[in-house]
């Protein structure tokens, strides 16, 4: 097992709990009596897939009942729920695993976890031929573990000649008219998925894919959709553990299922699927040692379901802060950036974290209702959730309807990142976006889109784009006629298209481009091919300042967002023309440089530090 925490605890757990050697293996099935008793297996396989293995976690064991939870959820995925309802029920029994616990009225067995209700969800599963359900079963079975299992013979046959207690009950669901047909099919095709063989590890996957709402966190294949997972472990909570469910939802708290193979699967839903083997039973026919690892993984690291002490409560905001503080990576003209900022106040960004639940919910929309007054635009960035839950897109969505009627508009980012989430994120993602202003790709064109709505209610032209000549540029507007003229002797008049790239990251040499005409963004590349903007410069900026000052490649991509012009800066000659003319003109646009890169400092250092 490799290093870490839970490797670590989980190899202390299973120290702890070796020496106990109570209890005695199965023998009613004679086969099973042959197992040696005195392995001990431990595995966990977390909703991403992870392992964690100590013991016996690769000796190969019958799954015997925990097969009932896998064979209730394929009935549960091939027939509706009333067909299924009528063949089983869902009561806990409080009656041992092979009892004849059935309704008296309805003569159907209470619940799908005990021997009786297996064996009817088993006839059930026969109707298309028994030779395609065993197939189906091994299949299904398969999935869940993630790769091929097949069927002890041995203990098949050891239990279809002496199960004479199961004949005996499927005949009475014949009588009951809970089952057609002959009972021998059913009966034989649930001896043979009790004898599926499993070992630890393939138990905690299965486990881990009812974790994981279905889907095998492995192979990431969809096994059975989540509405069933849900069922499947609530009849593992009330009835999974026999005549002892009781006592262990009171005490373990979290759903799980024992068979008399030794093994016992616990699924911590959302979080990890465990498995433990070690076959002495106690009088119940549960696992001694299971139920001892399961007990203190519970108290031990605080798992029980039913105590919210492992609460949703977290961080759900992770910044809150107005247009005072941040702005988008638009390099505007300064006389526009006074203006905007006048107004910036009236919008804010909430960049939301984490899991959105009912909690963040809730949260959220106290923090939202009670902002200042006067707010205008409101931003929600969820770029960086990582759950959602289908309480918080119902209480997002009629926030936004709340907040609207304030005349507060709001806009969303990376909504698609929502449809991570599965079924409940589309959902959600629909719900949210058919009620926003709009949505954007990520915060900063969402910023970008505020600023030209704040401009614009000023009458402001943001799209506007006056094409200017040398003395328009602001790096060069302080220089005197005679200086400009001079400059001309250094400068190169481009061309470039609308889509084409001045330059590539990488590039040898930057070069310093002063704009006239058009628009151009700095793109970073990023990991993946997408590439993030780090600044879009309009006529009157310029690009690639630090030539002047070093021979660096070319950190960004420097693209022609339309049709551009520019006069590009022979920056090598003009700094190796000693001239006097020359060395003033170099160090005005030197200096002209250092500010622009050191207000572009301060505004990344403040939008860094200013998030609360
Ligand atoms: N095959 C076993 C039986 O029917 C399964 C019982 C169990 O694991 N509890 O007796």
């Amino acid at each position: 097992m490799g290093p870490g925490p839970i490797s670590g605890y989980l190899a202390d757990l299973h120290a702890r709990v070796a020496p106990n050697h109570s209890g005695s293996v199965a023998t009613y099935i004679p086969e099973l009596a042959k197992v040696n008793p005195d392995q001990l297996g431990i595995a966990l396989v977390t909703v991403d897939g992870r392992a964690y293995a100590v013991g016996h976690t690769t000796q190969a064991f019958t799954i015997q009942s925990v097969s009932k939870v896998f064979t209730y959820g394929m009935l549960l995925q091939s027939a509706n729920l009333e067909r299924v309802m009528a063949i089983v029920g869902i009561e806990p029994s409080g009656d041992a695993f092979n009892s004849i616990s059935l309704d008296p009225q309805s003569g159907r067995p209470v619940n799908p976890m005990i021997n009786a209700g297996a064996i009817a969800v088993s006839s059930q599963l026969t109707t298309g031929g028994a030779l395609a359900a065993e197939q189906r079963i091994l299949q299904a079975f398969g999935q869940y573990a993630g790769r091929p299992l097949s069927i002890d013979q041995s203990v098949y046959q050891s239990e279809k000649t002496t199960g004479h207690r199961n004949r005996a009950i499927a005949h009475l669901l014949l009588n009951n008219s809970i089952t057609t047909g002959d009972p021998e099919l059913g009966l034989d095709l649930y001896f043979k998925q009790c004898s599926i063989l499993v070992d630890c590890l393939d138990l905690a996957r299965m486990a881990a894919t009812l974790a994981n709402d279905g889907v095998n966190p492995v192979t990431r294949e969809a096994v059975i959709d989540a509405p069933n997972v849900s069922r499947m472990l609530s009849v593992m909570a009330s009835c999974g553990m026999y005549d002892f469910s009781g006592q262990w939802i009171y005490e373990i708290g979290i759903p799980a299922k024992s068979g008399v193979g030794g093994g016992i699967m616990l699924v911590m839903p959302g979080y990890f699927g465990l498995a433990v083997f070690s076959p002495r039973l106690d009088a119940k026919g549960n696992s001694v040692r299971g139920i001892e690892v399961c007990k203190a993984l519970s108290e031990e690291l605080g798992l029980n379901v039913l105590q919210r002490s492992r609460s949703a409560l977290g961080a759900v905001i992770r910044a809150n802060y107005t247009l005072a503080n941040v702005s988008s990576r638009r390099a505007r003209k300064p006389e526009i950036a006074a203006q905007l900022a006048a107004v910036a106040e009236n919008a804010r960004v909430i960049e939301l974290t984490g899991a959105l639940n009912f909690y963040a919910a809730e949260l959220l929309s106290q923090t939202a209702l009670s902002l200042p007054p006067g707010l205008q635009y409101l931003i929600f960035d969820f770029r960086h959730v990582s759950s959602f839950e289908r309480a918080a897109a119902k209480l997002l969505a009629s926030l936004i309807d709340e907040l609207e009627g304030a005349n507060i508009l709001v806009f969303f980012t990376d909504t698609a990142r929502l449809e991570e989430f599965g079924a409940i994120g589309e959902d959600g993602r629909a719900l949210l976006d058919e009620r926003a202003a709009s949505t954007l790709a990520n915060l900063d064109k969402a910023i970008e889109l505020v600023e030209d709505w704040l401009l614009q209610a000023m009458g402001i032209d943001t799209d506007l784009q006056q094409a200017v000549g040398l003395s328009g540029v602001a790096l060069c507007a302080d220089l005197s006629a005679a200086d400009q003229r001079y400059l001309t002797r250094y400068l190169t008049a481009c061309r470039f298209n609308q889509g084409e790239y001045l330059t590539r990251a990488g590039e040898q040499g930057e070069h310093l481009h002063l704009l006239l005409d058009g628009r151009v963004s700095l793109l970073q590349p990023l990991e993946g091919g997408s590439q993030e903007r780090v600044e879009t410069v309009d006529p009157s900026g310029m690009i690639g300042p630090a030539s002047l000052v070093g021979h660096e490649p070319q950190p960004f991509n420097v693209f022609a967002e339309s049709d551009v012009a520019t006069l590009r800066v022979d920056c090598a000659a003009l700094l190796a023309d000693r001239s006097p003319d020359a060395q003033r003109i170099a160090l005005h646009l030197i200096r002209g440089c250092a500010a622009t890169a050191m207000s572009r400092l301060q505004k990344a250092l403040r939008q860094l530090y200013s998030k609360v």
